[in-house]
């Protein structure tokens, strides 16, 4: 057992309490306060107290970033350097976010609820893992000659965008930063990280690791802020030449509008979902189809964003599945987040609360049927907890089974056959993830086919790896995070066609 895992209750309260949070802007190699002297408060949904103050950056702030960024990237400070060097300098930065896992889980999870356990096992080595994968990449990526003929040379060449901004969610919140900063920073692009308001403390923290790690001033930056400020300005910045963003379709679609206003920015969106979790009657496990659905929907809280949301499952079984999700959601009532026995933390904040709770009263009152759970948990603690719920005979058209709710609520329905079944599943304007359980192959395959998603598990659920992509069709966004194929998102095509006769 590690020393971590081997940490109490009481062992992670008595470090929260002694430790000291990152609230200021990281600028140009620099910790400072915004240029308004503005602060936020950064709350900890565990309990609804105030953590710390948190610079609260807005268009100025902005500003400089940018041109701490585009100096760094003219100057060639970073895209200059022998991939080599880039390369072990990333490794450096992934190996310092492992050396302070303890450190980064704890922040992680009084910054947003999720379970401790969770953060150490999975958040922060799933961070560090991809920026040393994509480090890798910095000195093993070839460019192409073209076939031409005899008396051309036509190269093709990648070369970085420029100043590149990370928009990223609150759900995970270091790991959604850590698959834009591998791929853009091993690219040469500088970068600057706009963490969402709800989750700014470990991106804060990892920028003086990174200078430690010997990434240049100017390369990578944060700026902390609301996004209908900071947020704003990076997408109408005329100086920023990409936006990476994950967050919500309706936000990823005001950055198509920014940049259309602005300088036509690349912009890529990795937005939510609404998975359609297919089990069928002929399933060859249904004790870990079981659950797998329960774990799909509760895991994080269910603030994930290619959540099961949607079990779709023929009538026959539906009961034994019920049943068994029950049973594991028994086991994963929401706890003390910094309890190691925690397995469903806290909702991220007020709203959110009240927006799953929104939710769980519109299924109710549009005539689903509540199986267990559904009410708020903990109260007393001050902090903002769900109790998993789900809910029987749903119709897919119903609210519930047609809206993201980012929280532990899960909806049932039947289907009659796999047609039926693909219908239904590709009934949303989501297309982030499907999964279809199933011992016939041939059939898993067709309906793994007809699914409009970016991925989909056969006979699994949420399972994955960095060398797969990850990303949505229709409006679960477009680009894709993850694998080699992210790093097209931050580099540019260039021709040099030289003419050999001259
Ligand atoms: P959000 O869209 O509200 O916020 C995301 C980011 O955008 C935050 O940094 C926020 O400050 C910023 N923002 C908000 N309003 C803005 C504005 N007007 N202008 C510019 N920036 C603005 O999303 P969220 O609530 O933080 O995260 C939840 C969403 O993220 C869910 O829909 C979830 O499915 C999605 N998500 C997708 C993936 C994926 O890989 N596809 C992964 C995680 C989360």
């Amino acid at each position: 057992m590690s020393a971590a895992a081997a940490l109490s209750l009481d062992d992670w309260k008595s470090r929260a309490a002694g430790l000291s949070h990152r609230g200021q802007a990281f600028i140009d190699g620099d910790y400072v306060d915004a240029q308004s002297g503005e602060t936020f408060d950064c709350v900890n949904p565990a309990n609804g107290q105030v953590l710390t103050a948190i610079a609260a950056c807005e268009a100025a702030d902005v500003d400089r970033a940018v041109a701490a960024a585009r100096r760094a990237f003219d100057d060639g400070r970073w895209s200059d350097l022998p991939p080599v060097v880039r390369k072990k300098k990333l490794l450096r930065f992934a190996e310092l976010i492992l050396q302070h896992k303890e450190e980064l889980a704890l922040l992680e999870t009084l910054d947003m609820g999720k379970p401790i356990s969770d953060s150490l096992a999975i958040d922060i080595p799933a961070a560090a893992k991809c920026i040393a994968w994509y480090a890798e990449t910095a000195d093993k990526t070839y460019d192409e000659i073209a076939p031409t003929g005899p008396s051309v040379l036509g190269l093709i060449t990648r070369e970085p965008l420029g100043v590149v901004a990370a928009v990223v969610p609150w759900n995970f919140p270091l790991l959604m930063a850590a698959w834009k900063i591998g791929p853009a920073l091993a690219t040469g692009n500088t970068m600057i990280v706009k963490p969402a308001e709800q989750s700014p403390l470990t991106a804060l923290r990892i920028a003086e690791l990174a200078t430690e790690a010997g990434i240049p001033d100017g390369v990578f930056n944060v700026v902390p802020g609301f996004g209908e400020t900071a947020g704003r300005a990076l997408g109408l910045h005329m100086d920023v030449d990409c936006v990476t963003f994950t967050g919500s379709i309706e936000v990823a679609k005001m950055f198509l509008k920014y940049a259309g206003e602005s300088n036509m920015k690349r912009v890529s969106c990795e937005c939510g979902g609404k998975t359609p979790n297919i089990i069928m009657s002929d399933c060859p496990d249904l004790d870990a189809a079981a659950k797998a659905a329960a774990f799909g929907i509760f895991f994080n809280q269910g603030e994930v964003c290619n959540a099961g949301s949607r079990l779709l499952v023929e009538a026959d079984i539906k009961d034994r599945v019920l049943e068994k999700i029950e049973q594991v959601a028994q086991k994963m009532q929401p706890g003390e987040p910094l309890d190691p026995r925690t397995k469903m933390g806290a909702i991220v904040d007020q709203t959110q609360l009240d927006r799953v709770l929104g939710y769980i009263e519109a299924g109710k009152e549009g005539g689903a049927e509540l199986k267990f759970g559904g009410r708020r948990a903990r109260a007393d603690s001050g902090g903002y907890y769900v109790e998993p719920t789900v809910f029987d005979n749903v119709d897919s058209r119903m609210k519930i089974a047609q809206e993201e709710i980012f929280g532990p609520v899960l909806s049932t329905i039947t289907f009659k056959d796999a047609d039926d079944a693909v219908r239904i599943g590709n009934e949303t304007i989501y297309g982030l993830a499907a999964a279809v359980w199933t011992r016939d192959l041939g059939k898993a395959h067709k309906t793994a086919r007809r699914l409009r998603a970016g991925t989909v598990w056969i006979n699994c659920f949420d399972n994955d790896d960095i060398t797969v992509p990850f990303g949505g069709f229709k409006e679960s966004g477009f680009g894709r995070d993850k694998s080699l194929h992210a790093l097209e998102k931050y580099v540019q095509l260039k021709t040099t066609w030289i003419n050999l006769d001259a």
